[in-house]
């Protein structure tokens, strides 16, 4: 028996290929396209306005759906995390985070992570495999239907962070071609620009993404000021040293739009990468480089019992705020969202809350 594919996957082209495999018009692509993306509909059975044996004959060689949710967990602020398994039972998590005018979701790009960031949850899993591009965008799809219902448009649109599990980069050509996918105006239609995907610094990856002419913005997470602290938090940096990351950082700031700004998260670790001396050696880390497009997002850690670090006071937070604007560089503290159920930045490790 051969292996269904997973349509959610499927680009509009792949599909229409599919459609005339089947003896049906290139059109036929675009109902389901429109059905599986656009109406977001579940099963089959449900896109009523094709014809029954053109149905039948996709039940028998694809799947809609390849993810299911276990479980899913609502936090005081409203965010939602859902703990989903892949079809062969991997672990994958997405958190929904709603605000006044914008909802973001949070996709997984890899069930675990293989990377070994020292303050991340994730981390403990290890990589347990690469998401497909159907699977990545499934986890939004399954999103909106529960927060909006099945089709219905989300009120002031769905920005994208790639900043769930895993390391999207070790995942590249799957994510751009899920982005791509959920990019297109028949479908979900986010567009790029709406989305934001982060790495722990995967370098030749941030010079593909520079040569993208659609592309997400880009967040690389920096955490440390120098070497020797960023070796012991994100061992990644023993591979591709902070001065390799700034110089791609470099060159994908010449790439950038009018208008655009890339960020550096920096998460932060009491007592560990909080002081003033870090804030002061990562404004003139980002001096040396003349970055001017950059802006800092600093994030306290979400502290947990498995992880040897505590989360940086308010006050400390703020100070280290104010040091990098002192010297001229622009930066941000993101507020902590869903820390009560585990979906905060770190978090995930499909924990029960
Ligand atoms: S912080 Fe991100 S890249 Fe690092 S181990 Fe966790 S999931 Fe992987």
């Amino acid at each position: 028996m051969t292996e269904k594919v997973h349509i959610t996957g499927l680009s509009r082209d792949e599909l229409a290929e599919l459609a005339e495999s089947f003896g049906e018009p290139r059109y036929r692509a675009t109902q389901v396209f429109k059905a599986v993306h656009e109406r977001r509909l579940r099963s089959f059975d449900e896109i009523t306005d094709l014809p029954k044996k053109f149905r039948a004959k996709l039940e028998e060689a694809a799947d809609i759906s390849r993810l299911t949710v276990e479980s899913k967990y609502v936090s005081t602020d409203g965010t939602r995390r859902y703990l989903m398994k892949t079809a062969d039972n991997y672990p994958v998590e997405t958190v929904y985070i709603p605000s006044e005018n914008r909802d973001t979701i949070c996709f997984s790009s890899q069930s675990g992570c293989p990377l070994k960031c020292d303050f991340c949850l994730t981390a403990k899993l290890g990589l347990l495999r690469n998401l497909t591009a159907g699977e990545i965008v499934e986890q939004v799809i399954i999103v909106l239907n529960d927060v909006y219902g099945v089709g219905e448009e989300t009120p002031h649109g769905t920005n994208l962070v790639g900043m769930g599990a895993g390391e999207p980069f070790l995942n590249f050509e799957n994510l751009i071609n899920a982005l791509k996918i959920m990019s297109d105006e028949d479908g979900l239609f986010i567009v790029p620009n709406r989305v934001t995907v982060s790495t722990a610094g995967i370098v030749p990856r941030i010079y593909d993404l520079a040569n993208l002419v659609e592309r997400p913005h880009l967040a690389i997470s920096l955490s440390a000021p120098n070497d020797e602290m960023r070796d012991k938090l994100m061992p990644i940096n023993k591979k591709w040293d902070i001065k390799e990351v700034m110089t791609a950082a470099k060159e994908f700031e010449a790439s950038l739009r009018r208008g655009e700004r890339f960020t550096f998260e920096y998460v932060m670790l009491g007592g560990v990468n909080d002081r003033d001396e870090d804030a002061l050696e990562l404004a003139r880390l980002i001096e040396r480089y003349q970055l001017k497009r950059v802006k800092i997002n600093l994030i306290p850690h979400n502290g947990a019992e498995q992880l040897d670090y505590s989360t940086s006071t308010e006050e400390r937070v703020e100070r280290f705020k104010k040091l990098l604007e002192s010297r001229g560089v622009d930066a941000y503290v993101r507020q902590p969202r869903g820390r009560d159920i585990y979906a905060a930045c770190g978090q995930l490790a499909a924990k029960a809350a």
